[in-house]
């Protein structure tokens, strides 16, 4: 047991001096590879104490209100109670998991390891809690980065401040100016959006931002109804002339047949 707690050290040491990189950009290590158990260990670690420790931030008192005369405690219940061994109450059925540090946040080991972020791991025992989790969730992959109404406030405060900037006796051309306003709004709404790592790097390397089960053809319509209107068009005044052509032949025909019968006649 001692021999395998000093390998996990070393091979923490190995990996850390070696590559020196936030944890979280190193390989899951591979359960092929030798010594394996150890190098996860290891992994765990490192990904725990970068990650996972909690840091009071200004969202721990988000609801918070000091007039209201709330005591200020974090809402993430930090820090946590030590718990020295995991425990079930048979008579409320309440579960106390061990907990050795009271500021890392609970994980999963394997979660973690393969995930490579920090994370906060909730067992949903109940209905209200599972139909919490939902709404959560919908909403949280459902919103929009930056919502419409801030970005027109975005937007307004970008033409305030680009209209101060420019005095009235200057004689920049037009679209110069408007590339300009155009910019200004560009970089105004870019440095309020929030983008995901994955969303990042998804652009960086030129890769698809959706998945589709079919493979879609792109029809310009505008252009496919001009160019059946001119078919149409053109197929309606052959037509025209066809009938006129009958027609004109018909007229002769008829008066052909006129001229003999008159001839028969006189
Ligand atoms: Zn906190």
């Amino acid at each position: 047991m001692k021999e395998k707690a000093l390998m996990s050290v070393l091979v923490m040491n190995v990996l850390h001096n070696q590559l020196n990189v936030v944890p979280a950009c190193l390989p899951t290590p591979n359960p092929s590879s030798p010594n394996f158990s150890s190098r996860f260990r290891a992994d765990v670690v490192q990904l725990v104490e970068a990650s996972n420790v909690h840091k009071h931030s200004d969202t721990c008192y988000k609801y918070w209100n000091a007039n209201r005369g709330d005591k200020k405690s974090c809402r993430m219940r930090m820090p946590r109670k030590l718990v020295p061994v995991s425990t079930i109450d048979p008579d409320t059925g309440r579960i106390s998991m061990k907990r050795s540090d009271p500021w890392i946040n609970n994980f999963n080991e394997y979660l973690i390891t393969a995930c490579r972020s920090n994370m906060d791991i909730k067992f949903i025992w109940s209905g209200s809690d599972a139909k919490a989790l939902v709404y959560y969730i919908t909403d949280y992959v459902t919103k929009m980065s930056l919502s419409f109404h801030d970005t027109l406030a975005l937007v307004q405060k970008s033409i305030s401040s680009f209209n101060n900037s420019y005095d009235q006796t200057n004689n920049e051309s037009v679209i110069e100016k408007s590339r300009k306003l155009v910019l200004r709004c560009y970089n105004t709404l870019a440095s309020q959006q929030e983008l995901s790592g994955v969303q990042v790097a998804s652009y960086l390397m030129n890769w698809d931002d959706h998945y589709t089960t079919h493979k879609f053809q792109g029809l310009y319509l505008i252009q496919t109804e001009r160019y059946l209107q001119t078919q149409l068009n053109e197929i309606r005044s052959k037509q025209k002339m066809d009938l006129s052509l009958h027609g004109q032949y018909f007229i002769f025909l008829f008066s052909r047949l006129i001229i003999a019968t008159l001839k028969k006649l006189l």
